[in-house]
């Protein structure tokens, strides 16, 4: 298990993570059945958090790489999420996921392990934990959206922060206990991702727009999460895309370039901070200037 922090880049941070998982690992091996106590694993991410803000020197999260992608599809086994009209938010959301790991695939830099990859029930404090225990770079939560009476259409995709539209939302969601925010830090990268996926998705003619959420998994201490509601079940011409194989194939291909795109990033803004000053040579012209 602690071989799987070997890419961590600085010793703080790298003790914090083992802490943690350390924590979470004793509390599964303490509670039977893979179901933690929410309670616990609270005060266990609620210490991670604190232990990882703001005191400790944490190294930017652009100096760890992109290894592994964790995607999350939404819901599953008993908990079918939206129903509408026979379609089930937790069978699109298993088909998008499978086919993003497919098609992230050829990228061999970014390896992709799914929270589900079949038609079961899993915790969301399990969702976590797989983040946890795999050191997953970044977390990337597939829902499908139902607004009754309401003619909507479009992505959202959510990261971490104050929610704006809750009232006018169906929550499909289970309620879980209460859980801290993320570090300010996470939740910027998480807010940046956000932003790069519902760019990638309006640049290939999608509708999509970013939020802010407070879900559970968006307060993953342990990496940059965003929840992606890809569409609306109760739009019937959306729900006809969405089930459409070939439009998968086009959001999915679109989801895959967002996340290619932050893996880059990241990669370039790392070497640019770890590079020697002696070697940091102003950008050209036309040169990337990273943020
Ligand atoms: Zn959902």
């Amino acid at each position: 298990m602690g071989q799987k922090t070997h890419h961590l880049t600085g010793p703080g941070e790298a003790v914090i993570v083992k802490m943690t998982l350390l924590l979470l690992l004793f509390m599964r091996l303490m509670t039977p059945g893979k179901y933690l106590a929410p309670a616990l694993l609270v005060a266990a991410l609620a210490t991670a958090a604190s232990a990882m803000h703001p005191a400790s020197p944490i190294p930017p999260a652009a100096n760890r790489p992109m290894t592994p992608v964790i995607l999350d599809p939404g819901h599953g086994g008993e908990d079918k999420g939206a129903v509408v009209r026979g379609l089930m938010e937790k069978d699109i959301a298993l088909v998008f996921a499978k086919k993003l790991k497919a098609r992230l695939a050829r990228n061999a830099d970014l390896p992709v392990v799914l929270t589900r990859d079949s038609d079961r029930y899993v915790t969301l404090d399990e969702r976590l934990i797989d983040s946890v225990d795999m050191s997953g770079s970044i977390f990337v939560s597939l829902h499908l959206n139902q607004v009754k009476g309401k003619k909507s259409a479009g992505a959202i995709v959510y990261s971490y922060g104050p929610e704006k539209l809750r009232l006018w939302r169906k929550r499909q969601h289970p309620s879980v206990p209460p859980m801290p925010a993320p570090p300010r830090g996470q939740a910027g990268d998480s807010e940046r991702l956000a932003r790069t996926f519902s760019r990638a998705l309006r640049g290939d003619g999608f509708r999509a727009e970013s939020s802010k959420s407070d879900y559970y998994v968006l307060k993953n201490p342990a990496a940059p999460s965003v929840l992606i509601e890809l569409g609306y079940l109760n739009n019937p011409d959306e729900a006809a895309k969405l089930s459409d194989s070939a439009y998968q194939d086009r959001m999915v291909d679109s989801l895959a370039k967002a996340i290619e795109e932050y893996a880059t990033l990241r990669t370039l803004r790392t070497s640019v901070a770890t590079a020697p000053k002696a070697v940091t040579n102003r950008p050209k012209a036309g040169g990337l200037l990273l943020p």
